[in-house]
């Protein structure tokens, strides 16, 4: 029997955004992502928020129990965020560090899942921001201006990232999930000290798919989907590999009921998938170089964290040759390409201990 073909084998991956959840369904999601990536940054956006060095401590027990419990995943790591707002004290800045945040994360109220909470009045943050940017912590932006119409938001939101960027000349900044040309080109216009990721789905995908024959709810997402040249955009700075830009899913599960219903919530699944598809969409946009620095190098090299696979302990992961079809469900939750057929299976590769 000939062996299949390995695409490509890189160091075990990041994802700098993920929704991780609690409760009952945490220790799933976080199999399905720890089949393909190491080190995740989960968002603070659970019920209830993650505000306090307190919840930090016990949403990293939460995860790190989950991702053990059937020890495959040790070596799984999660990177924390809490959730700007009123009720954070600057002064809690330095402990929520020391309790394992890597990066705060603002929602506008009303701007997407569990943000009825966000922030209205930006200048209130300023004192909270000052001191993250005294710590050195990431701020990480929900960039979306949830008052205008839904396909220009992000765009509306782009000035108040500027004020940001000149009202706090040594914070990090993370615009995330960027969708539009617009926000490519601000980017472009911004110092290296603010970053950008993008999403897999906001790569394949545009609002056609979304609603240009039946209404398709799974790809139901905020940021929504965008017109075909504001993808397009997003595609070419990834593949000509532009050096602010880096890999957060977005990866979003909702329970069917929530995604299928007449009140569907925004977010797409995408953790099952994620890394085989990065990987097709490398090779088909003859790019494949291309995908370790988009998700082994820049967020790392951002993030000051050690790039995946700098330890020969570190584990690596084989894009093997050996097409399979998307389950229908994950649990309770339908998959980005349920029923597809994906080119490529996930294998990790021994660690050296
Ligand atoms: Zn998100």
């Amino acid at each position: 029997m000939t062996r299949p073909e390995i695409l490509i084998e890189i160091p075990k991956p990041d994802d700098f955004h993920i929704h991780l959840r609690q409760g009952a369904e945490l220790q799933q999601y976080t199999h399905d992502v720890a089949r393909s990536f190491r080190r995740v940054l989960a968002m603070p956006n659970t019920l209830p928020p993650l505000k306090t060095p307190e919840d930090l401590r016990d949403y990293r027990a939460q995860i790190t129990k989950a991702a053990g419990v059937i020890g495959l995943f040790e070596e799984f790591t999660p990177l924390l965020t809490f959730k700007l707002g009123s009720d954070v004290p600057a002064t809690s800045v330095a402990a929520l560090k020391k309790a394992g945040a890597v990066a705060g994360k603002l929602y506008p109220q009303g701007a997407t899942t569990n943000s009825e909470d966000g922030v209205q009045d930006l200048g209130e943050m300023y004192p909270l921001i000052e001191a993250m940017e005294a710590e050195d912590l990431v701020l990480c932006i929900h960039g979306e201006d949830p008052t205008a119409f839904s396909l220009n938001r992000e765009a509306a939101f782009l000035p108040k990232v500027a004020q940001l960027v000149q009202d706090f000349p040594r914070l990090r900044i993370v615009m995330e999930h960027i969708t539009t040309s617009d926000a490519v080109t601000a980017l472009n216009s911004f110092p290296d000290r603010v970053g950008a990721t993008i999403t897999l789905h906001h790569l394949l995908n545009n609002l056609d798919d979304l609603i240009g024959g039946f209404l398709n709810p799974h790809l139901f997402c905020k940021p929504v989907l965008k017109a075909p040249n504001h993808q397009q955009a997003l595609v070419a700075a990834v593949l000509q590999g532009h050096p602010k830009i880096f890999f957060g899913s977005d990866s979003a599960p909702h329970a069917v009921d929530q995604k299928e219903c007449a009140v569907g919530c925004a977010g797409v699944y995408t953790a099952p998938v994620a890394l085989p598809l990065l990987a097709e969409f490398f090779r088909a946009g003859d790019f494949l170089q291309g995908l370790e620095p988009f998700i082994c190098h820049r967020g790392a090299d951002f993030y000051g964290l050690p790039r995946a696979g700098s330890l020969a302990s570190d584990p690596q992961v084989a894009l093997v040759a050996e097409p399979w079809t998307v389950p229908a469900r994950y649990g309770r939750v339908v998959s980005y390409a349920a029923g597809s057929t994906v080119p490529y299976r996930v294998e990790t590769r021994e660690v050296q201990k």
